[in-house]
């Protein structure tokens, strides 16, 4: 089945044809790390990890480049305002390289924690400096010119400047800032000229004297020179395909010195795709506001970090997605029911211990030609070779689980082969991995468990008496008893 995805570019589902037989190169742009990510920022790289995960799976050789931005994105994409990261450190009056180390690890817990692969790198522009500089230098100097406040890109001197754009444009969406002495609103700057008489904490000597790069500049380079153009896929969030990605299209078209826009090969990449937002109504996802929606909040409330990734899989990556802790729960109720569904075959003593998402991971011949199984494991292929329809390939894992009289070890099969794309860990995680105290607990979990066998006994002696006062010494105590609850979780914490 071949792989059909959405280019941005084109605006259409296109058949996916490596540039380089057998290969595929991806390059995602990566965070800011001036503050924690948002768990809306984690969307895109669950959806970046399933998109490498489909291609790993459809046998492609992956090369996955995550940056990270550590220097050059203003408070304003347009071009207008602070950096980021300097502003971060002057309120914290920390030096910008503890603010990088310490975001970036914290961005690293988080993808651990919802199961996204490790990429080929995680490149770091500062460590990139000297190939801005040169990527520049390669650029025909029709495009640029230099004004007091840096060395700016001259975007007239493209053809089909902001085609990416355009679509959001005409949603109404489009927003560009202007800067004083630009020629065209939407130039933007390629290095920022440390002003006359300041000294920034991060600044490096360049052709145009003292100063930074440009955000746009680090990731055209980056991608350029560990993925070569054209490579193949480039993805990012939505708000990307405004600015920051038709910046980096001009900048590479005027690298590669062509006068059009070729789509398939001037624009660097290939094809482009965006993850639609993760959106949350009271403004909690702000990182101006006091609590706002980090993956360490939803685990302090109880929530494990993968029923955060099963709420993303839950929606289509180009679907806006709101987010509740109603839905939260019901993500997690799902995934537990699948976690449940998965211990009871027992894979430990069924399956040799698979690497997840290896290379061209094949089924087996009885799989590939069962009766019960193939048209459910078709679906699920159809729905990941369409665009990455991971909804429809949920349901078929659950279809799978809930099918009667199969042979274990070849259900175990088929999890492991569809989980190899989810990525939700299912042949590690336990029931009782999901069920996590809330920071706020004041009960521990062995004191619930004592309980709860005490209770027990005294229900078979039918001590009612004991069992009712036991159920509500421990409601007492914020513990909710689920009696016959379907999916056996016994008791929650409420
Ligand atoms: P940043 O650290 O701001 O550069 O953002 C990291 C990634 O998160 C980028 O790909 C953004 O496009 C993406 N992003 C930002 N906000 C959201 C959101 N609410 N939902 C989904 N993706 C987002
Ligand atoms: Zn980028």
């Amino acid at each position: 089945m071949t792989l059909k995805l959405f280019n941005s570019l084109t605006r259409q589902i296109e058949t996916f044809q490596p540039v380089h037989e057998g290969e595929a190169r991806v390059y995602t742009c990566g965070p800011t790390v001036y503050n924690y990510p948002h768990i809306g920022n984690m969307r895109a790289y669950v959806f970046a990890d399933v998109l490498g995960r489909t291609l790993s799976w459809k046998g492609y050789d992956l090369t996955h480049i995550i940056n990270i931005t550590d220097v050059g994105h203003l408070t304003d994409d347009g071009d207008a305002g602070e950096d980021k990261m300097e502003k971060m450190a002057a309120e914290k009056a920390q030096s910008i390289w503890d603010i990088a180390a310490h975001y970036t690890q914290a961005f690293k817990d988080d993808v651990q924690a919802l199961n996204i692969r490790q990429p080929a790198k995680w490149s770091v522009a500062t460590d990139y400096i000297a190939d801005m500089i040169a990527f520049v230098q390669a650029m025909p100097e029709k495009h640029l010119y230099e004004i007091d406040s840096g060395l700016y890109f001259d975007t007239s001197t493209v053809a089909d400047y902001g085609r990416l754009a355009r679509a959001v444009t005409e949603e109404g969406e489009g927003r560009i800032e202007t800067v004083e002495g630009k020629r065209n609103a939407a130039d933007f700057a390629i290095w920022r000229k440390t002003p006359a008489g300041e000294k920034r904490q991060m600044e490096w000597d360049s052709p145009w004297g003292k100063g930074a790069p440009g955000w746009h500049l680090e990731c055209s380079v980056m991608g350029e020179k560990l993925l070569g153009f054209p490579f193949d896929i480039h993805t990012g969030g939505i708000d990307h395909r405004e600015i920051h990605h038709p910046n980096e299209i001009a900048q590479n078209q005027a690298f590669c010195g062509c006068g059009s826009l070729d789509e398939a090969t001037h624009s660097g990449s290939r094809i482009w795709m965006h993850n639609n937002f993760l959106i949350e109504r009271s403004g909690k996802m702000s990182k101006s506001s006091g609590e706002f929606l980090r993956l360490q909040l939803l685990i302090d409330k109880g929530y494990h970090p993968l029923a955060y990734r099963m709420m993303c899989l839950q929606a289509h990556y180009r679907s806006e997605l709101e987010f509740s802790w109603d839905g939260l729960e019901a993500a997690l109720t799902r995934l537990k029911r699948i976690v449940m569904g998965v211990e009871k075959l027992s894979l430990g003593e069924l399956l040799p211990k698979q690497e997840p998402a290896a290379t061209g991971l094949l089924l087996s011949q009885e799989l590939a030609n069962h009766r019960k199984f193939a048209p459910v494991l078709e679906t699920f292929e159809a729905a990941m070779a369409d665009d990455l329809n991971t909804a429809v390939a949920l349901t078929a894992l659950e279809d799978i689980l809930s099918m009667k009289k199969v042979d274990a070890a070849l259900k175990g099969e088929a999890v492991t082969y569809m989980d190899t794309v989810l990525g939700l860990d299912l042949l590690n995680i336990t029931r009782q991995d999901l069920r996590i105290r809330p920071k706020t607990a004041t009960i521990t979990e062995a004191e619930i468990e004592d309980a709860l066998t005490r209770r027990k006994a005294a229900r078979a002696d039918k001590d009612f008496a004991t069992s009712d006062a036991l159920r509500d010494e421990l409601a007492a105590k914020g513990v909710e008893v689920m009696d016959g609850d379907p999916i056996g979780w016994e008791w929650k914490l409420s």
